[in-house]
Protein backbone atom coordinates (compact mmCIF):
# COMPACT_ATOMS: atom_id res chain seq x y z
CA UNK A 1 0.00 0.00 0.00
CA UNK A 2 1.32 3.36 -0.74
CA UNK A 3 1.47 6.16 1.83
CA UNK A 4 1.08 9.37 1.17
CA UNK A 5 3.37 12.14 2.99
CA UNK A 6 0.10 13.49 4.09
CA UNK A 7 -1.93 10.25 4.71
CA UNK A 8 1.51 9.29 6.82
CA UNK A 9 0.94 12.35 9.02
CA UNK A 10 -2.37 11.67 9.68
CA UNK A 11 -1.59 8.25 11.00
CA UNK A 12 1.01 9.34 12.66
CA UNK A 13 -1.07 11.57 14.57
CA UNK A 14 -3.63 9.05 15.31
CA UNK A 15 -1.18 6.55 16.67
CA UNK A 16 0.59 9.60 19.30
CA UNK A 17 -3.04 10.33 20.67
CA UNK A 18 -3.82 6.43 20.87
CA UNK A 19 -0.67 6.18 22.57
CA UNK A 20 -1.06 8.76 25.51
CA UNK A 21 -4.70 7.63 26.02
CA UNK A 22 -3.82 4.30 25.83
CA UNK A 23 -6.54 2.98 23.80
CA UNK A 24 -5.08 -0.23 21.24
CA UNK A 25 -4.21 1.12 18.29
CA UNK A 26 -6.62 -0.59 16.18
CA UNK A 27 -9.34 1.92 17.25
CA UNK A 28 -7.87 5.04 15.96
CA UNK A 29 -8.51 2.97 12.36
CA UNK A 30 -12.43 3.48 12.80
CA UNK A 31 -12.49 7.28 13.84
CA UNK A 32 -13.69 7.91 10.28
CA UNK A 33 -17.25 8.69 10.98
CA UNK A 34 -19.22 9.60 8.03
CA UNK A 35 -23.18 10.31 8.79
CA UNK A 36 -25.15 10.32 5.92
CA UNK A 37 -28.97 11.75 5.88
CA UNK A 38 -31.50 10.17 4.20
CA UNK A 39 -31.83 6.45 3.11
CA UNK A 40 -33.42 6.82 -0.23
CA UNK A 41 -31.78 6.43 -3.88
CA UNK A 42 -28.84 8.62 -3.13
CA UNK A 43 -28.32 7.86 0.35
CA UNK A 44 -28.58 3.89 0.19
CA UNK A 45 -25.90 3.86 -2.91
CA UNK A 46 -23.25 5.77 -1.08
CA UNK A 47 -23.70 4.60 2.28
CA UNK A 48 -23.37 0.69 1.12
CA UNK A 49 -20.26 1.83 -1.57
CA UNK A 50 -18.65 3.93 1.03
CA UNK A 51 -18.11 0.76 3.26
CA UNK A 52 -17.44 -0.95 0.09
CA UNK A 53 -14.23 1.37 -0.77
CA UNK A 54 -13.07 1.47 2.67
CA UNK A 55 -14.42 -0.61 5.50
CA UNK A 56 -12.49 1.17 7.92
CA UNK A 57 -15.09 4.07 8.00
CA UNK A 58 -17.54 3.97 10.21
CA UNK A 59 -21.40 4.60 8.40
CA UNK A 60 -24.35 5.80 9.79
CA UNK A 61 -27.19 6.38 7.85
CA UNK A 62 -29.85 8.14 9.24
CA UNK A 63 -33.45 7.33 7.81
CA UNK A 64 -36.73 8.84 8.67
CA UNK A 65 -38.82 5.71 7.49
CA UNK A 66 -38.26 2.09 8.33
CA UNK A 67 -38.66 1.27 4.41
CA UNK A 68 -38.57 2.87 1.38
CA UNK A 69 -40.51 3.00 -1.28
CA UNK A 70 -39.22 3.88 -4.97
CA UNK A 71 -40.27 6.41 -6.79
CA UNK A 72 -39.63 4.79 -9.93
CA UNK A 73 -41.82 2.14 -10.96
CA UNK A 74 -44.86 3.69 -8.80
CA UNK A 75 -46.61 5.00 -12.09
CA UNK A 76 -47.12 1.45 -12.65
CA UNK A 77 -48.86 1.05 -8.96
CA UNK A 78 -51.01 3.80 -9.77
CA UNK A 79 -51.43 1.76 -13.21
CA UNK A 80 -52.75 -1.17 -11.63
CA UNK A 81 -50.05 -2.88 -13.36
CA UNK A 82 -47.98 -3.71 -10.17
CA UNK A 83 -48.13 -3.96 -6.49
CA UNK A 84 -47.04 -1.56 -4.37
CA UNK A 85 -45.01 -4.13 -2.33
CA UNK A 86 -42.53 -4.65 -4.79
CA UNK A 87 -41.33 -1.15 -4.70
CA UNK A 88 -40.75 -1.14 -0.81
CA UNK A 89 -37.67 -1.90 0.57
CA UNK A 90 -36.29 -2.16 4.06
CA UNK A 91 -32.52 -2.03 5.25
CA UNK A 92 -31.46 -5.21 6.07
CA UNK A 93 -29.25 -5.14 3.06
CA UNK A 94 -27.35 -2.33 4.00
CA UNK A 95 -27.19 -3.23 7.46
CA UNK A 96 -25.37 -6.03 5.99
CA UNK A 97 -22.46 -4.57 4.76
CA UNK A 98 -21.77 -3.08 8.01
CA UNK A 99 -23.75 0.20 7.74
CA UNK A 100 -25.24 1.71 10.83
CA UNK A 101 -28.57 2.13 10.41
CA UNK A 102 -30.52 4.53 12.56
CA UNK A 103 -34.18 5.39 11.64
CA UNK A 104 -34.90 9.09 12.95
CA UNK A 105 -35.81 12.31 11.48
CA UNK A 106 -32.62 14.85 11.05
CA UNK A 107 -33.89 17.96 12.47
CA UNK A 108 -30.37 19.92 12.27
CA UNK A 109 -26.57 19.68 10.51
CA UNK A 110 -24.38 21.77 12.31
CA UNK A 111 -21.16 22.45 10.42
CA UNK A 112 -18.80 23.84 12.76
CA UNK A 113 -19.48 21.39 14.89
CA UNK A 114 -19.36 18.43 12.29
CA UNK A 115 -22.82 16.39 14.24
CA UNK A 116 -25.91 16.39 12.86
CA UNK A 117 -28.89 15.73 15.82
CA UNK A 118 -32.55 14.21 15.47
CA UNK A 119 -35.83 14.11 16.51
CA UNK A 120 -35.36 11.98 18.72
CA UNK A 121 -32.68 13.56 20.74
CA UNK A 122 -29.46 12.08 19.39
CA UNK A 123 -26.81 13.29 18.13
CA UNK A 124 -23.87 12.16 15.85
CA UNK A 125 -20.57 13.67 15.06
CA UNK A 126 -19.00 13.26 11.65
CA UNK A 127 -15.63 13.91 9.85
CA UNK A 128 -17.60 14.11 6.94
CA UNK A 129 -21.91 14.09 6.46
CA UNK A 130 -23.57 13.62 3.32
CA UNK A 131 -26.89 14.99 2.55
CA UNK A 132 -29.44 12.92 0.34
CA UNK A 133 -32.85 13.90 1.51
CA UNK A 134 -34.48 14.42 -1.95
CA UNK A 135 -37.41 17.06 -2.53
CA UNK A 136 -39.56 18.96 -0.90
CA UNK A 137 -42.97 19.70 -1.87
CA UNK A 138 -43.07 24.01 -2.19
CA UNK A 139 -46.40 24.22 -0.21
CA UNK A 140 -46.66 28.16 -0.84
CA UNK A 141 -46.49 27.72 -4.92
CA UNK A 142 -50.44 26.36 -5.32
CA UNK A 143 -53.22 28.40 -3.50
CA UNK A 144 -55.16 25.98 -1.37
CA UNK A 145 -52.69 23.46 -2.06
CA UNK A 146 -51.03 22.68 1.77
CA UNK A 147 -50.03 19.24 3.10
CA UNK A 148 -53.62 19.13 4.57
CA UNK A 149 -54.69 19.06 1.21
CA UNK A 150 -52.37 16.91 0.12
CA UNK A 151 -54.34 14.24 2.03
CA UNK A 152 -57.44 14.76 -0.01
CA UNK A 153 -55.75 15.53 -3.27
CA UNK A 154 -52.31 13.52 -3.72
CA UNK A 155 -49.07 14.58 -5.22
CA UNK A 156 -47.91 11.16 -5.16
CA UNK A 157 -44.13 12.79 -6.17
CA UNK A 158 -42.91 10.95 -2.88
CA UNK A 159 -43.86 7.23 -3.20
CA UNK A 160 -45.82 5.01 -0.25
CA UNK A 161 -49.48 6.26 1.00
CA UNK A 162 -49.27 9.25 -1.84
CA UNK A 163 -49.14 6.55 -4.34
CA UNK A 164 -51.65 3.87 -2.74
CA UNK A 165 -53.96 7.16 -2.40
CA UNK A 166 -53.66 7.82 -5.95
CA UNK A 167 -54.72 4.51 -7.28
CA UNK A 168 -57.36 4.02 -5.09
CA UNK A 169 -59.32 7.06 -6.16
CA UNK A 170 -58.55 5.59 -9.83
CA UNK A 171 -60.42 2.55 -9.16
CA UNK A 172 -63.06 4.77 -7.07
CA UNK A 173 -63.74 6.88 -10.17
CA UNK A 174 -66.54 6.30 -12.37
CA UNK A 175 -66.13 5.13 -15.74
CA UNK A 176 -66.55 8.70 -18.24
CA UNK A 177 -64.52 10.68 -15.33
CA UNK A 178 -61.81 13.12 -15.72
CA UNK A 179 -58.55 12.75 -14.32
CA UNK A 180 -56.52 15.98 -14.30
CA UNK A 181 -52.49 15.51 -13.47
CA UNK A 182 -50.86 19.29 -12.19
CA UNK A 183 -47.16 18.95 -13.92
CA UNK A 184 -44.98 21.06 -12.01
CA UNK A 185 -42.11 23.42 -13.63
CA UNK A 186 -38.79 22.96 -14.35
CA UNK A 187 -36.08 22.14 -12.70
CA UNK A 188 -38.05 18.83 -10.91
CA UNK A 189 -37.43 14.77 -9.77
CA UNK A 190 -37.85 12.89 -12.91
CA UNK A 191 -38.97 15.11 -16.24
CA UNK A 192 -40.50 12.48 -18.09
CA UNK A 193 -42.39 11.42 -15.15
CA UNK A 194 -46.43 13.09 -15.30
CA UNK A 195 -45.94 11.99 -18.71
CA UNK A 196 -45.80 8.15 -18.05
CA UNK A 197 -48.30 8.35 -15.19
CA UNK A 198 -50.36 10.00 -17.88
CA UNK A 199 -49.67 6.89 -19.62
CA UNK A 200 -50.25 4.79 -17.24
CA UNK A 201 -53.61 6.04 -16.50
CA UNK A 202 -54.44 5.81 -19.97
CA UNK A 203 -53.35 2.73 -20.27
CA UNK A 204 -55.80 1.51 -17.37
CA UNK A 205 -58.80 3.34 -18.16
CA UNK A 206 -58.79 1.86 -22.03
CA UNK A 207 -58.55 -1.63 -20.18
CA UNK A 208 -61.41 -0.77 -17.34
CA UNK A 209 -63.09 2.93 -18.04
CA UNK A 210 -62.76 3.63 -21.66
CA UNK A 211 -65.10 6.44 -21.38
CA UNK A 212 -62.67 8.31 -19.46
CA UNK A 213 -59.77 10.71 -20.07
CA UNK A 214 -56.21 11.96 -18.71
CA UNK A 215 -56.07 15.65 -18.88
CA UNK A 216 -52.51 17.12 -18.15
CA UNK A 217 -51.93 20.81 -17.25
CA UNK A 218 -48.66 22.24 -17.99
CA UNK A 219 -46.89 25.52 -17.21
CA UNK A 220 -44.24 24.33 -19.66
CA UNK A 221 -43.88 24.63 -23.03
CA UNK A 222 -42.72 21.59 -23.64
CA UNK A 223 -41.43 18.23 -22.02
CA UNK A 224 -39.07 15.36 -21.70
CA UNK A 225 -39.37 12.84 -24.59
CA UNK A 226 -41.97 14.65 -26.20
CA UNK A 227 -41.99 13.14 -29.56
CA UNK A 228 -41.87 9.67 -28.24
CA UNK A 229 -45.07 9.97 -25.71
CA UNK A 230 -46.87 11.55 -28.52
CA UNK A 231 -46.01 9.26 -30.60
CA UNK A 232 -47.12 6.43 -28.70
CA UNK A 233 -50.21 8.52 -27.32
CA UNK A 234 -51.82 9.09 -30.89
CA UNK A 235 -51.02 5.24 -31.02
CA UNK A 236 -52.35 3.93 -28.27
CA UNK A 237 -54.42 6.66 -26.92
CA UNK A 238 -56.24 8.80 -29.63
CA UNK A 239 -54.22 11.56 -29.10
CA UNK A 240 -55.24 15.14 -30.73
CA UNK A 241 -58.50 12.83 -32.25
CA UNK A 242 -61.96 13.68 -30.61
CA UNK A 243 -62.11 10.30 -28.31
CA UNK A 244 -58.07 11.05 -27.21
CA UNK A 245 -57.82 9.33 -23.94
CA UNK A 246 -54.92 11.82 -23.00
CA UNK A 247 -54.93 15.50 -23.43
CA UNK A 248 -52.08 17.78 -22.86
CA UNK A 249 -52.11 21.83 -22.27
CA UNK A 250 -48.69 23.15 -22.21
CA UNK A 251 -47.95 26.76 -21.80
CA UNK A 252 -46.58 29.13 -25.11
CA UNK A 253 -43.09 29.68 -24.39
CA UNK A 254 -42.76 32.66 -22.61
CA UNK A 255 -46.52 32.23 -21.05
CA UNK A 256 -47.62 30.13 -17.95
CA UNK A 257 -51.30 29.83 -19.20
CA UNK A 258 -52.31 26.44 -18.35
CA UNK A 259 -50.08 26.76 -14.82
CA UNK A 260 -52.50 25.86 -12.06
CA UNK A 261 -52.58 28.80 -9.31
CA UNK A 262 -55.43 27.89 -7.08
CA UNK A 263 -56.54 24.49 -5.91
CA UNK A 264 -60.17 23.99 -4.68
CA UNK A 265 -60.10 20.61 -2.78
CA UNK A 266 -63.65 20.24 -1.98
CA UNK A 267 -64.99 20.19 -5.72
CA UNK A 268 -61.80 18.86 -7.07
CA UNK A 269 -61.50 21.94 -8.94
CA UNK A 270 -58.02 23.90 -10.29
CA UNK A 271 -57.92 27.44 -11.49
CA UNK A 272 -55.04 28.01 -14.23
CA UNK A 273 -53.19 31.49 -15.03
CA UNK A 274 -55.29 32.40 -17.72
CA UNK A 275 -58.53 32.22 -15.38
CA UNK A 276 -60.16 28.64 -16.94
CA UNK A 277 -61.65 26.35 -14.20
CA UNK A 278 -61.48 22.66 -14.59
CA UNK A 279 -63.24 20.47 -12.12
CA UNK A 280 -61.70 16.86 -12.20
CA UNK A 281 -62.76 13.69 -11.05
CA UNK A 282 -59.72 12.29 -9.42
CA UNK A 283 -57.15 15.36 -9.10
CA UNK A 284 -53.15 14.88 -9.36
CA UNK A 285 -51.64 18.25 -8.22
CA UNK A 286 -47.93 17.84 -8.78
CA UNK A 287 -46.42 21.32 -7.23
CA UNK A 288 -43.20 22.91 -7.82
CA UNK A 289 -40.62 21.37 -5.68
CA UNK A 290 -36.71 22.08 -3.92
CA UNK A 291 -34.29 20.67 -1.97
CA UNK A 292 -35.76 18.21 0.86
CA UNK A 293 -36.14 20.46 3.78
CA UNK A 294 -33.32 19.46 5.93
CA UNK A 295 -31.12 20.74 3.23
CA UNK A 296 -32.64 24.25 3.70
CA UNK A 297 -32.54 24.09 7.69
CA UNK A 298 -28.90 23.47 7.16
CA UNK A 299 -28.09 26.22 5.23
CA UNK A 300 -27.35 24.08 2.04
CA UNK A 301 -29.83 25.81 -0.53
CA UNK A 302 -28.94 28.59 -2.83
CA UNK A 303 -32.13 31.35 -3.24
CA UNK A 304 -33.70 28.91 -5.50
CA UNK A 305 -33.65 26.26 -2.90
CA UNK A 306 -31.45 23.99 -4.03
CA UNK A 307 -27.91 22.68 -3.37
CA UNK A 308 -24.91 24.08 -5.14
CA UNK A 309 -22.33 21.48 -5.06
CA UNK A 310 -18.77 21.05 -6.19
CA UNK A 311 -19.10 18.70 -9.53
CA UNK A 312 -16.13 16.59 -8.55
CA UNK A 313 -16.87 15.44 -5.23
CA UNK A 314 -20.20 17.10 -4.86
CA UNK A 315 -19.37 18.66 -1.64
CA UNK A 316 -21.22 21.63 -0.53
CA UNK A 317 -19.83 24.91 -1.68
CA UNK A 318 -21.75 26.54 1.24
CA UNK A 319 -20.89 24.61 4.14
CA UNK A 320 -17.08 22.69 4.34
CA UNK A 321 -17.29 18.72 4.82
CA UNK A 322 -20.93 18.25 3.84
CA UNK A 323 -21.62 16.98 0.50
CA UNK A 324 -25.32 17.01 -1.10
CA UNK A 325 -26.10 14.07 -3.30
CA UNK A 326 -29.15 12.99 -5.74
CA UNK A 327 -32.55 15.18 -6.25
CA UNK A 328 -31.63 18.09 -3.83
CA UNK A 329 -28.21 18.86 -5.53
CA UNK A 330 -27.56 21.06 -8.42
CA UNK A 331 -25.64 18.63 -10.72
CA UNK A 332 -25.89 20.84 -14.01
CA UNK A 333 -27.15 19.22 -16.88
CA UNK A 334 -28.01 15.66 -14.90
CA UNK A 335 -31.51 14.80 -14.62
CA UNK A 336 -33.02 15.12 -10.99
CA UNK A 337 -33.52 11.01 -11.24
CA UNK A 338 -32.93 7.72 -9.90
CA UNK A 339 -30.07 6.62 -11.85
CA UNK A 340 -28.39 10.20 -11.36
CA UNK A 341 -28.53 9.90 -7.61
CA UNK A 342 -26.87 6.47 -7.79
CA UNK A 343 -24.06 7.23 -10.22
CA UNK A 344 -23.45 10.95 -8.13
CA UNK A 345 -23.48 8.47 -5.31
CA UNK A 346 -20.98 5.96 -6.42
CA UNK A 347 -18.59 9.55 -7.08
CA UNK A 348 -19.30 11.01 -3.97
CA UNK A 349 -18.57 7.92 -2.29
CA UNK A 350 -15.12 7.55 -4.07
CA UNK A 351 -13.93 11.18 -3.47
CA UNK A 352 -15.27 10.75 0.35
CA UNK A 353 -12.94 7.70 0.80
CA UNK A 354 -10.15 9.41 -0.86
CA UNK A 355 -10.61 12.66 1.26
CA UNK A 356 -10.63 10.52 4.73
CA UNK A 357 -7.51 9.09 3.36
CA UNK A 358 -5.59 12.09 2.45
CA UNK A 359 -5.58 11.35 -1.45
CA UNK A 360 -6.62 13.37 -3.97
CA UNK A 361 -10.20 12.38 -5.30
CA UNK A 362 -9.99 11.55 -8.85
CA UNK A 363 -11.75 13.04 -12.03
CA UNK A 364 -15.64 11.31 -11.99
CA UNK A 365 -17.57 9.90 -15.41
CA UNK A 366 -21.40 10.44 -14.66
CA UNK A 367 -24.11 8.06 -15.70
CA UNK A 368 -27.70 8.60 -16.60
CA UNK A 369 -30.32 6.28 -18.11
CA UNK A 370 -34.44 6.36 -17.75
CA UNK A 371 -37.47 4.45 -18.99
CA UNK A 372 -40.75 4.96 -19.85
CA UNK A 373 -43.31 2.70 -20.30
CA UNK A 374 -46.38 4.60 -22.07
CA UNK A 375 -47.97 1.44 -22.90
CA UNK A 376 -48.11 -2.57 -22.84
CA UNK A 377 -45.42 -4.39 -24.49
CA UNK A 378 -43.93 -0.31 -25.74
CA UNK A 379 -41.56 1.71 -23.56
CA UNK A 380 -38.66 3.63 -24.45
CA UNK A 381 -35.94 5.31 -22.89
CA UNK A 382 -32.80 7.96 -23.24
CA UNK A 383 -29.08 7.14 -21.91
CA UNK A 384 -26.61 9.75 -21.08
CA UNK A 385 -22.81 9.21 -20.12
CA UNK A 386 -21.21 12.49 -18.58
CA UNK A 387 -17.83 13.90 -17.70
CA UNK A 388 -16.86 16.71 -15.26
CA UNK A 389 -16.12 19.84 -17.56
CA UNK A 390 -12.02 20.98 -17.88
CA UNK A 391 -12.48 23.72 -15.39
CA UNK A 392 -15.01 21.76 -13.11
CA UNK A 393 -17.86 23.87 -13.71
CA UNK A 394 -20.42 21.62 -15.20
CA UNK A 395 -21.04 18.30 -16.16
CA UNK A 396 -21.29 17.32 -19.73
CA UNK A 397 -22.37 14.57 -21.91
CA UNK A 398 -19.50 12.71 -23.16
CA UNK A 399 -19.76 13.37 -27.24
CA UNK A 400 -20.96 10.53 -29.30
CA UNK A 401 -22.50 8.63 -26.29
CA UNK A 402 -25.91 8.20 -24.93
CA UNK A 403 -29.07 8.67 -27.09
CA UNK A 404 -32.78 8.17 -27.33
CA UNK A 405 -35.05 5.24 -28.72
CA UNK A 406 -35.31 6.12 -32.34
CA UNK A 407 -39.61 7.78 -32.51
CA UNK A 408 -40.04 5.30 -35.79
CA UNK A 409 -38.30 2.25 -34.01
CA UNK A 410 -39.76 -1.73 -34.74
CA UNK A 411 -42.52 -2.86 -32.27
CA UNK A 412 -39.69 -5.35 -30.98
CA UNK A 413 -37.62 -2.58 -29.94
CA UNK A 414 -40.55 -1.14 -27.73
CA UNK A 415 -41.36 -4.22 -26.44
CA UNK A 416 -37.71 -4.76 -25.45
CA UNK A 417 -37.95 -1.38 -23.34
CA UNK A 418 -40.51 -2.63 -21.36
CA UNK A 419 -38.71 -6.01 -20.58
CA UNK A 420 -34.94 -3.55 -19.96
CA UNK A 421 -37.17 -1.03 -18.04
CA UNK A 422 -37.96 -4.23 -15.32
CA UNK A 423 -34.51 -5.77 -15.38
CA UNK A 424 -33.31 -2.24 -14.56
CA UNK A 425 -35.78 -1.77 -11.92
CA UNK A 426 -34.24 -5.40 -10.58
CA UNK A 427 -30.85 -4.04 -10.87
CA UNK A 428 -30.91 -0.97 -9.74
CA UNK A 429 -32.61 -1.91 -6.42
CA UNK A 430 -30.43 -4.48 -5.43
CA UNK A 431 -27.86 -2.03 -5.97
CA UNK A 432 -28.87 0.88 -3.45
CA UNK A 433 -30.55 -1.71 -0.96
CA UNK A 434 -29.43 -4.90 -1.59
C1 LIG B 1 -43.36 9.07 -10.49
C2 LIG B 1 -41.87 9.00 -10.51
C3 LIG B 1 -41.22 8.13 -11.36
C4 LIG B 1 -39.83 8.06 -11.40
N1 LIG B 1 -39.23 7.19 -12.26
C5 LIG B 1 -37.88 7.16 -12.35
C6 LIG B 1 -37.25 6.27 -13.25
O1 LIG B 1 -37.90 5.52 -13.98
N2 LIG B 1 -35.89 6.25 -13.28
C7 LIG B 1 -35.15 7.05 -12.48
O2 LIG B 1 -33.92 7.00 -12.56
N3 LIG B 1 -35.73 7.92 -11.60
C8 LIG B 1 -37.07 7.99 -11.52
N4 LIG B 1 -37.67 8.85 -10.64
C9 LIG B 1 -36.83 9.80 -9.85
C10 LIG B 1 -36.22 9.17 -8.62
O3 LIG B 1 -37.19 8.56 -7.82
C11 LIG B 1 -35.49 10.24 -7.79
O4 LIG B 1 -34.70 11.02 -8.65
C12 LIG B 1 -34.61 9.58 -6.73
O5 LIG B 1 -35.41 8.93 -5.78
C13 LIG B 1 -33.73 10.61 -6.04
O6 LIG B 1 -32.98 10.01 -5.02
P1 LIG B 1 -32.62 10.80 -3.70
O7 LIG B 1 -31.73 9.92 -2.91
O8 LIG B 1 -32.17 12.17 -4.03
O9 LIG B 1 -34.02 10.98 -2.95
P2 LIG B 1 -34.99 9.84 -2.37
O10 LIG B 1 -34.79 8.57 -3.09
O11 LIG B 1 -36.35 10.45 -2.33
O12 LIG B 1 -34.50 9.60 -0.89
C14 LIG B 1 -34.59 10.59 0.11
C15 LIG B 1 -34.70 9.88 1.45
O13 LIG B 1 -34.35 10.80 2.47
C16 LIG B 1 -35.21 10.61 3.59
N5 LIG B 1 -35.21 11.86 4.36
C17 LIG B 1 -35.55 13.09 3.92
N6 LIG B 1 -35.39 14.00 4.91
C18 LIG B 1 -34.94 13.31 5.98
C19 LIG B 1 -34.60 13.70 7.31
N7 LIG B 1 -34.70 14.96 7.71
N8 LIG B 1 -34.17 12.75 8.16
C20 LIG B 1 -34.06 11.46 7.77
N9 LIG B 1 -34.38 11.02 6.52
C21 LIG B 1 -34.81 11.95 5.64
C22 LIG B 1 -36.55 10.26 2.95
O14 LIG B 1 -37.39 9.58 3.86
C23 LIG B 1 -36.11 9.40 1.77
O15 LIG B 1 -36.07 8.02 2.10
C24 LIG B 1 -39.06 8.90 -10.56
C25 LIG B 1 -39.71 9.80 -9.70
C26 LIG B 1 -41.11 9.86 -9.67
C27 LIG B 1 -41.77 10.82 -8.75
Amino acid sequence: MKITRRGFIQTAGAVTAVGLTGVPLIASAATKKVVVVGGGTGGGTLAKYLRMADPSIEVTLIEAHKTHHTCYMSNEVIGGGRDIKTIEFGYDGLAGHGVKVVHDKVTGIDAAKKSVTTEGGKSFSYDRCVVAPGISIDWEAIEGYDQAAAEKIPHAWKAGPQTALLRSQLEAMKDGGLCVIVAPPNPYRCPPGPYERASQIAMYFKAHKPKSKVLILDPKPNFSKQGLFTSAWRRFYGYESADAMIEWRGSAQGSSDNAVVAVDVASKTVTTDFGDEIKADVLNVIPPHRAGRIAQIAGLTNDAGWCPVDLKTFESTLHKGIHVIGDAAIATTMPKSGYAANSQAKVCAAAIADLLNGREPGVPAYVNTCYSIAAENHAFSVAGIYRLAEDGSSIIGVPGSGGLTPVDASDEQFAREVIYAHSWFENITHDVFG
